[in-house]
């Protein structure tokens, strides 16, 4: 598909034309004329004739190139990334690069939408993304950034960097008292009923959970210390 085109570059190549064959009419017309000075006795008449004739249809396509250059259509939209102006002969059905951050601005129904900063949780860079992003990975450091998508999910790439990959087991291994918060937090993580939680008590160490990334076993760890209670995790391969 080619992109949308930028009015810059049309009106560039009609005056490139144009200024090329001015050139080329003025030339042939001073040959031309000079010819017709030192045309003797009409030795050099009907080529100097000829050569004016091609200059003079040279300078009216440079004129008829000016004309078209002016005609340019000119659909200005502004990058929402630098704020730079961008000029395209149409409104863009599709995104479009900018060339002043050389960000791609993103498109819907012709016009660009707005986008969003985050900075890079690694390297602290201003990074940018808009409804239509589905994966961000940082512009310094190439570190994927999570960001909240309009469901409320969190996108993940394949490719982001990842520390461990491995997974892990959670045990819970003890515990104070079985408070109030520590059974509905065990409730709500583990997605059992209030009894099972309260069987489940009864018999430590137990599993909590098993093939579960670290980052998760490390906050559900957190959130059961706060409620007295002690985690262990361990990964499983
Ligand atoms: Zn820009
Ligand atoms: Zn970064």
């Amino acid at each position: 598909m080619p992109s949308v085109q930028r009015s810059s570059d049309v009106v560039e190549s009609h005056s490139e034309r144009a200024v090329m064959s001015g050139i080329a009419g003025v030339i042939l017309l001073a040959l031309g004329g000079v010819l017709w000075m030192f045309r003797g006795d009409g030795m050099f008449s009907i080529l100097s004739l000829m050569l004016m004739a091609g200059g003079l249809g040279a300078v009216i396509y440079a004129a008829v190139c000016i004309a078209q250059a002016r005609k340019v259509t000119c659909f200005k939209i502004e990058c929402p990334y630098c704020h730079s102006a961008v000029s395209l002969l149409t409104a863009p059905d599709r995104d479009v690069s900018c060339r002043s951050c050389l960000r791609m601005i993103p498109i819907v129904d012709g016009k660009p939408i707005a986008v969003t900063q985050v900075r890079c949780g690694y390297c602290n860079a201003l990074n940018y993304y808009s409804d239509k992003t589905i994966v961000l990975l940082c512009e310094e450091c190439n570190h994927e950034i999570p960001i909240s998508r309009a469901d409320g999910q969190v996108a993940h790439s394949r490719f982001a960097v990842v520390d461990d990959e491995r997974f892990y087991e959670l045990k819970l291994v003890g515990f104070e008292h079985p408070t109030e918060d520590l059974l509905s937090t065990l409730q709500q993580a583990l997605a059992l009923n209030r009894n099972q939680v309260k069987d489940m008590l009864g018999e430590l160490p137990v599993t909590l959970l098993s093939g579960i990334p670290k980052k998760k076993a490390e906050m559900l760890t957190a959130q059961l210390n706060l409620h007295g209670a002690s985690c262990q995790f361990y990964p499983l391969n």
